[in-house]
């Protein structure tokens, strides 16, 4: 999935925990190999490639997830804009912006609305349309490799994937789990402090991936509406909730929305916060959602 996982287990049995350890990443595993739009043999790739396809019941979930996520968003969020992540990937190569043209033209290529499924049957209504789960994939594995996990005799455990995380039970201390929301401008410097109590949290920063173009910085997340790499202030946009896809999906969809919609859409769902950082003529700024009571924030920056 193009980042390091870590788990955590805690227990009173060595082997039972090794086990849970191996369990959790093993199904890691099984599932990138499902649905990693780089592995050329993965299920996701082959569908890319013919268009139309019967599917395991386990991708046509996360695609129907994506969906619910696109719907949401009024389609910030959008699978279908792997054709754009693609020709941006290629400017990389050229450093060379790609032109409005072909911009628009992959743009047609991108709406989420033509994957069009009927049982396990998946199709898609456009040739050459592909699909990208990067934004959820991650979060799913992390539930995935939980659910795992929670089957060994334990007392707690934590999966993070690249900062996807979901924890359950208590630490060894038996406190709480206790997650640091990294400062997205300054190295080894914590913004804030969330508890996590059987619940998921998922970060998107620009500080961890992004591309420079032509001495640009430009995100990894895509504007579907527009073709162009995101580009609303945002720098760190962290979601909590009971599930690490539902967070990793939102976070995605938030650093496209941008501050205002972000937090609006997040007001209306029940059971999901969120704390957005923007900056502004270099000043960070934070904005939390109502119910964001996990968040102790470092005083330095309250
Ligand atoms: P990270 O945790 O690495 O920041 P994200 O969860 O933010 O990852 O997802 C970013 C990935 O999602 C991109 O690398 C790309 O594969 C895909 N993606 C980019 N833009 C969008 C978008 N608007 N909707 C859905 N997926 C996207
Ligand atoms: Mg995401």
């Amino acid at each position: 999935m193009g980042t390091e996982v870590n788990i955590i287990v805690v227990g009173n049995n060595r082997a039972v925990i090794r086990s849970a350890v191996q369990a959790g990443f093993r199904e890691i595993s099984r599932i990138e190999d499902i649905m990693s739009a780089y592995k050329p043999n993965s299920e996701l790739c082959s569908l890319n490639k013919a268009g139309e396809q019967e599917i395991s019941r386990e991708l046509l979930y996360v695609i129907n997830k994506a969906r619910y996520a696109s719907e949401l968003s009024n389609g910030a969020f959008d699978i279908t804009c792997k054709p754009l992540i693609d020709l941006w990937h290629n400017a990389r190569k050229t450093n060379e912006v790609p032109d409005t043209q072909n911009i628009l033209n992959t743009l047609s290529l991108v709406e989420y609305r033509n994957i069009l499924t009927k049982n396990n049957n998946v199709k898609f209504n456009k040739a050459g349309m592909k699909i990208d789960l990067g934004a959820l994939a991650k979060g799913y594995a992390v539930d995935m490799a939980m659910e795992l996990i929670k089957s060994y005799d334990i007392k707690g455990a934590l999966v993070d994937a690249g900062g996807d995380i979901r924890a359950i039970g208590k630490r060894e201390d038996g406190k709480l789990w206790e997650i640091g929301i990294k400062h997205p401008r300054e190295r080894n410097r914590i913004i804030g402090l969330v508890n996590l109590e059987n619940s998921a949290v998922a970060t998107s920063g620009d500080y961890e991936r992004f591309f420079m173009l032509n001495g640009r910085r430009y995100s990894h997340i895509i504007d579907p509406r527009t073709g162009y790499p995101a580009d609303n202030q945002i720098v760190s946009v962290s979601v909590l909730s009971s599930n690490c896809l539902t967070c990793d999906s939102l976070a995605t969809a938030i650093t496209v929305l941008g501050e205002k919609r972000g937090i609006e859409l997040i007001e209306k769902l029940k059971g999901i916060e969120a704390l957005i950082i923007t900056i502004k003529g270099g000043n960070l700024k934070l904005i939390k959602s109502s119910g964001m009571m996990q968040l102790v924030l470092n005083r330095e920056n309250s």
